[in-house]
């Protein structure tokens, strides 16, 4: 029996393992198939309070994760299956062998949106990526196409100019969801262009494996053109991971898991943290105060039960 599961390794994840660590709770931490969550997939975090010069993302989570460790918690790689939340002890299916635990912290984030396109699926991993700091260096002085309008997107295709020959940022409207300033870096750089009100129809070559080129159109002229590039990268948001708690769990309509308050869920003694919920702010200083919330309350619901 334990006494704190919490399901997700980001930022949210290891600040709620560092406090119920902390408090001698021995959390369990299941890191899944992203590990480290988002910030183990970015370079540089310059807004991350406490680091002056900056800190790399894939150090900052493993500092978390360590200093969660130095004080007991444990951390399981795994994919939570199933959940049983209708009793008490919960019950989560990890890899097949159930667990029991007196509180849950949902902190399983939120995984990259694709456009849905046939062949954008069968060329990821092919020159299709989500990840531009995960595979843009394979892209060293070659034509780039990222997808997208908001600040991700201007993050991305900033960033691929430092590998890239050249990057056409594709947006299906005019008007952008990025700030300002990210979108200003994005317009002054000289290695980027824009194709506005423009769609992505399709991705070449799916028969060679190989990303050759993708098809575009023109939402308000429908003018139709083929523009040649090299790797595609898609930067249009997030869904968050809650197809596990569907029908247990009360979500929104995107199923981002609603809070019942504090960090609470509709269901006493299972807690939310980080991107899972938040769909406003999702930074990662925010992720880690939700971790310490949902922690805190995990912490005084066990005390409550005498525990
Ligand atoms: P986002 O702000 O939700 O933007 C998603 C973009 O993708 C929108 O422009 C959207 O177009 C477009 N899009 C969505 N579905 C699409 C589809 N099927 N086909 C084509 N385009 C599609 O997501 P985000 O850029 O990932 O940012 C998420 C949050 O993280 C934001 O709060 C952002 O500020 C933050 N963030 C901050 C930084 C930073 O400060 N360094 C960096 C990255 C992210 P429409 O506008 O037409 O809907």
């Amino acid at each position: 029996m334990r006494n704190v599961v919490i399901i997700g390794s980001g930022c949210a994840g290891n600040t709620a393992a560092i406090y119920t660590a902390r408090a001698n709770l021995k959390p369990l931490v299941v890191s899944g198939h992203e590990a480290g969550g988002q910030l183990s997939l970015t370079t540089l975090v310059e807004n991350f309070p406490g680091f002056p010069e900056g800190i790399n993302g894939p150090d900052l989570v493993h500092n978390m994760k360590q200093q969660a460790e130095s004080f007991g918690a444990e951390y399981v790689h795994g994919t939570v299956l199933d959940t049983d939340f209708s009793a008490r002890p919960f019950r989560l299916n990890l890899d097949g062998v159930w667990l029991d635990t007196r509180t849950v912290i949902i902190a399983s984030g939120a995984s990259a949106r694709w456009l849905g396109l046939e062949s954008e699926q069968k060329l990821i991993g092919h020159g299709v990526s989500s990840c531009a700091t995960c595979d843009g260096f394979f892209y060293r002085d070659k034509k780039i196409m990222v997808v997208g309008g908001g600040d991700s997107a201007m993050e991305e295709a900033n960033f691929l100019t430092r590998f890239g020959r050249s990057v056409l940022l594709v947006h299906r409207r005019e008007e952008f969801r990025a700030s300002k300033i990210m979108l200003d870096r994005a317009r002054h750089n000289p290695k980027i262009r824009f194709a506005l009100n423009t769609v992505v129809e399709e991705i070449h070559d799916v028969s060679k494996k190989l990303v050759t080129g993708a098809r575009l159109r023109n939402v308000k002229t429908c003018e139709v053109w083929e523009e040649e590039i090299d790797g595609f990268f898609v930067a249009i948001g997030h869904i968050p991971n809650t197809n596990v708690f569907k029908g247990q769990i009360d979500t929104d309509a995107d199923g981002y898991v609603l809070s019942k308050g504090g960090a609470r869920t509709n269901i006493p003694g299972i807690f939310h943290a980080g991107d899972v919920q938040d769909r406003v702010y999702r930074q990662a200083i925010t992720a880690a105060g939700a971790g310490c919330m949902a922690a805190m309350e995990a912490e005084r619901f066990l005390e409550a039960e005498g525990h």
